[in-house]
């Protein structure tokens, strides 16, 4: 399968209208070897660091990866594998909680519009403006219609948001809810990993139905062109980074960064340069 593939594989299309993420299966590899998949994702490391440095060098555009999944689907495992080898100071990554109260006065896009990469950042949001009509459906927490009104919201966001020069992936990664049950479990029975665990947990998974349908809704009405979705089978945590690490390599290929041309002589300022500094006399002892 060539790179391009896998991308293709798991995009939705904004034809893709009344998809349901029952159609697709969290454990799929589509051939694809473990073996393979561990080998190709570090060459794709490489690549992608070398991409992102005339990215931020260039400093006009922007990528912004929006993570979206069940607890335990694995968000923050794909920041620290996919951005392994990338500089940091070129990467901005925030995790969106319930809101603060100073977040509920505003508009749900406020506290996202404040968090969006700047020019030459890489972008992650882990949990996003999607929660806003994910957990916010399911548990009720604003009146049905403002909850509709939010869709067609997010496209003009997202379209307005690509316009500006942010190329915008989103990726939903699914797992099985038995999947879910055992990292729940391997969590609890590991006391370094109960920081992770939240007894909140288990009371959404006891609404996995109803996540699904909204998870549905989000994934159908927010499929736009300029901003699709990618269903990331989520199950095998290795085809997971190898789905997102090649959709992000594929994009950056596209993006063609180059580093900017110097603003200024280079010739005269290696001219300028003398073997050794001028020491002022004042200061020598
Ligand atoms: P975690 O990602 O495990 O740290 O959990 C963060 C929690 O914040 C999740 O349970 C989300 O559902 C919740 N959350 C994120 N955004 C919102 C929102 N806009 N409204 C309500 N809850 C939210
Ligand atoms: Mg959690």
């Amino acid at each position: 399968m060539a790179d391009k593939g896998v991308g293709d594989l798991v995009r939705l299309r904004a034809s893709d209208t009344g998809v349901t993420t029952s159609a697709f299966d969290p454990a799929e590899t589509f051939g694809v070897s473990k073996k393979r998949a561990l080998k190709e994702v570090d060459g794709i490391r490489s690549e992608l660091a070398a991409l992102q440095e005339p990215l931020y060098a260039e400093r006009s555009r922007s990528v912004l990866v929006v993570l979206q999944g069940m607890d335990t689907s694995g968000k923050d495992g794909t920041i620290s594998h996919v951005m392994t080898g990338i500089n940091p100071q070129g990467v901005s990554i925030t995790s969106f909680k319930a809101p603060t109260p100073e977040e509920r006065r505003h508009d749900f896009l406020w506290r996202i519009r404040r968090a969006l990469p700047g020019p030459g950042l890489l972008g992650i949001f882990n949990r996003s403006h999607y929660e806003d009509v994910l957990v916010v459906k399911v548990d009720q927490l604003a009146p049905r219609e403002v909850i509709e009104g939010r869709y067609d919201r997010i496209n003009r966001f997202e379209a307005n948001l690509v316009k500006s020069g942010t190329t915008v992936l989103k990726f939903c990664l699914l797992i099985s809810a038995e999947e879910q049950r055992q990292r729940l479990v391997a969590r609890l029975e590991d006391r370094t990993k109960h920081w992770k665990y939240s007894p909140a947990d288990v009371d959404k998974r006891a609404q996995w139905d109803e996540y699904m349908v909204a998870y549905d809704a989000a994934l159908s009405r927010c499929s736009i062109p300029e901003a699709p979705w990618y269903v990331v089978p989520a199950d095998r945590k290795w085809f997971r980074n190898y789905v997102i690490s090649n959709v992000l390599l594929e994009t950056m290929r596209d993006l063609k960064p180059r580093y900017p041309k110097a603003s200024f002589s280079v010739a005269r300022e290696l001219a300028r340069l003398p073997a050794h500094p001028a020491i002022r006399a004042g200061r020598q002892h």
